[in-house]
Parts: structure tokens; C-alpha cells; sequence
């Protein structure tokens, strides 16, 4: 199946100059979002993954449907504030200043092997701050899949040494 036909480019959102790519459209088609999920399922299947972990809120989108499908558990990585018990934190650099992460500390169990999920590799700061508090918890990055890779901004070289999915590219 063509991924790339249930995206829709929207030209200068949320600023002038970014052509945002929407999965929206992706997602509101029920044999695309089983396409793309089944494929991500197949990359888990073999790396025996233990649980799914992806940043919000469009990471749930993608890493909830694996982890249902996989029966293993799901952990959210959220933004500060939101989780409401004791959590482990990392600072990320965003275009301008920086944000922090957060994943509850008792989410992931040492040498749990964790694959991680979002919808898009851009700079890859978000997954990268994603990885290190994974790994803060004892948890092995067993593999990382996403929708869509923007392959000009080289995501991939700050992931070095991890195993990247993505299913399309721009
Ligand atoms: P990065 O941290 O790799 O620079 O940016 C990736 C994050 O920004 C992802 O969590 C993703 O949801 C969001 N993002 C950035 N650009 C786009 C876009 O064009 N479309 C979508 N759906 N998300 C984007």
C-alpha cells in the first residue's frame, strides 16, 4: 500500500515555510492505520519486545495499536506535570530554548527491551530525549519505528547505533 497517499501536505503550518505533513488523514482511514501498524508490529516481532514506549501525543497514536496488537504493555512520555507519580526527566533542545520529558520511574524494569514510536523523525531530538530516559531506567532500546522520516534533516545520524523503522520518507 502507497502510505504516502493517506498524508496530507499542509503548506505553511504551523509557520510560513513548513510544509507540516498531517497523519490525520492517515489515521481516520482504517486500512492504512492497520497497514502502517501491522508493519511496525512485524519490525517488533522480531526483536522480542517487553513493552512500547512513545512521547506524546502523537507517539500514543502510533505505539498504542503495536502494543494491543503485541500484548505487551504501553508507557507514556510526557510532558512535565502530566504524569502523577515520582518520574525520571530529561531537558531536550527545541528551535527555540528547550522542553523536559518525563516517563514514570517505575514504567520500564531493568533489561526490559523497549521499542519506542512516533509518528516523525525530524531533527530527532524529541526520540533521542525519548532514548535516555529509557535507558536512565535500565531499559534496552531494542528498536524505534516511525511513520515518517524527514531525511533532510538527518534525524537518523542523532539516533546513530539505534534500529530505526520508518515507512516513508520526505
Ligand atoms: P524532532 O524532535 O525529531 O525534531 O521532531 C519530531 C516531533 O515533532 C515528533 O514528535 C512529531 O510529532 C513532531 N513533528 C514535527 N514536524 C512534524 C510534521 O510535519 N508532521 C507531524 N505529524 N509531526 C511533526
Amino acid at each position: 500500500m502507497d502510505l504516502k497517499k493517506f498524508v496530507t501536505i499542509v503548506e505553511d503550518w504551523p509557520k510560513p515555510g513548513i510544509k507540516f505533513k498531517d497523519i490525520t488523514t492517515l489515521m481516520d482511514n482504517g486500512e492504512a492505520y492497520r497497514y502502517a501498524t501491522d508493519r511496525i508490529v512485524d519490525y517488533a516481532k522480531q526483536r522480542n519486545i517487553d513493552i512500547v514506549v512513545g512521547p506524546e501525543a502523537r507517539g500514543f497514536i502510533i505505539g498504542c495499536p503495536v502494543a494491543y496488537s503485541l500484548g505487551v504493555g504501553f508507557a507514556p512520555v510526557r510532558k512535565e506535570g502530566k504524569l502523577p507519580r515520582e518520574t525520571v526527566k530529561v531537558n531536550y533542545g527545541l528551535e527555540y530554548g528547550s522542553d523536559v520529558l518525563t516517563i514514570h520511574k517505575d514504567a520500564i524494569k531493568p533489561g526490559q527491551r523497549v521499542l519506542i514510536t512516533d509518528d516523525l523523525l525530524a531533527t530527532g531530538g524529541t526520540i533521542d530525549a525519548t532514548i535516555k530516559l529509557v535507558e536512565q531506567l535500565g531499559g534496552v532500546v531494542a528498536g524505534i519505528a516511525f511513520l515518517i522520516e524527514l531525511t533532510y534533516l538527518d534525524g537518523r545520524n542523532k539516533l546513530d547505533g539505534y534500529d530505526i523503522l520508518t515507512l516513508m520518507e520526505y
